[in-house]
């Protein structure tokens, strides 16, 4: 069957009116990747922008069994008890390269998902990183202008990932284990400089004295590292996700983070910065792709490529001739 194509008006109307299924097809209309859809998405977009940026964008990171999704589930909540409107969105490198994902499950939040003041839309499939992370910064901004005042942005410890959400939020929180030294000394030194908080997840029962312990630990090593933010010191603390515990302390941190921010400065030109950098990895992304979808690009590449492992030619003139050769196309 053939849907009903919306108006741009309708679309702007809806969003504007928090109308979440039409927030829903927007969002469906901004991860299109047909130029018609593409297109609209652009209008609606550049129509709702005045309504965008007054949340607060929080991302949220951990490998997999951190618990991530038991505490969206629990923070989301009770923000939404304190008067919140809560958008979840996810970025999921897994799905870019296998088309399937580990992020982004509806049935991982039930609570959530049922709950009016909440809106959780599971990863855009397909496409690169890139694509993932330009449908993600437009999804903000469609949730910003339906009234979200929080928005979550969650993914897993998987490459570049970490990178590309904490370009997109204002506050980023590393879920953490205690899994006692190994887990520290494993723990790469670039994620934690990227968090603004670390939380130790699963302190409960018998894990709650580990998780103490690991807490001071982690706060004595992050003493030692650049903080993520200018003038805010990143710490550790203790939660259970599962029991509801450390869930308001945490946000009070957060509120604490963004006030300061605020009255700082930081919190604004973190934003316009961001927005700046926006603009050149769109266009290295796009440069990227064009460059590798084309059709003489595809077929010489292999060839090229044989020649510089059987070292018939070396790197840099194989890449000067594929340049040349696309920059010919490209003009034609
Ligand atoms: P994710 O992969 O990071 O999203 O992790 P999940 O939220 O799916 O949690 C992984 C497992 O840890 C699940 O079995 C959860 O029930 C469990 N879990 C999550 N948070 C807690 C917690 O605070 N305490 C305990 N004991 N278990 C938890």
């Amino acid at each position: 069957f053939k849907k009903k194509e919306r108006t741009t008006d309708e679309y702007v109307d809806g969003i504007l009116q928090s109308d979440r299924t039409i927030l829903a097809q927007a969002i469906t209309l901004v991860e299109s990747n047909a130029l018609k859809h593409q297109n609209q998405a652009q209008e609606v977009l550049n129509r709702i922008l005045p309504y965008t940026g007054k949340s607060i964008r929080i991302g949220i990171t951990g490998v997999p069994g951190a618990g991530k999704s038991t505490f969206i589930e629990a923070f989301g909540t009770f923000l939404c008890e304190q008067g919140h409107r809560v958008a979840v969105l996810a970025v999921d490198p897994s799905s870019s390269v296998t088309g399937g994902s580990i992020l982004g499950d509806k049935t991982r939040m039930e609570l959530l998902a049922r709950n009016h003041h909440a809106f959780i839309r599971p990863t855009p499939s397909g496409g690169t990183l890139g694509g993932v992370n330009r449908k993600t910064r437009e999804t903000i901004l469609l949730c910003e202008a339906a009234s979200f005042d929080v928005i979550l942005v969650e993914t897993i410890g998987v490459g570049q990932s970490e990178i590309v959400v904490r370009s997109m939020v204002d506050f980023f929180l590393l879920l953490v284990l205690t899994g006692a030294g190994d887990e520290l000394q494993g723990m790469k030194k670039g994620v934690m400089e990227l968090a603004d908080a670390l939380l130790i997840n699963k302190a409960d029962g018998d894990n709650l004295q580990n998780a103490k312990v690991a807490c001071a630990e982690y706060n004595r090593l992050l003493h030692y590292l650049q903080p993520a933010t200018k003038g805010w010191q990143t710490k550790a603390f203790i939660a259970s996700a599962l029991y509801n515990e450390g869930i308001k302390e945490i946000w009070d941190v957060i509120s604490r983070f963004h006030v300061q921010a605020r009255t700082t400065g930081v919190f604004e030109s973190r934003r316009s910065s961001q927005t700046k950098d926006w603009i050149y990895s769109m266009i290295k992304d796009y440069l990227e792709s064009h460059f590798f979808s084309n059709p003489i690009i595809k077929e010489q590449l292999p060839l090229f490529e044989q020649n510089v492992v059987n070292g018939k030619q070396n790197v840099t003139s194989v890449v000067r001739e594929l340049i040349n050769l696309y920059e010919k196309q490209d003009k034609k």
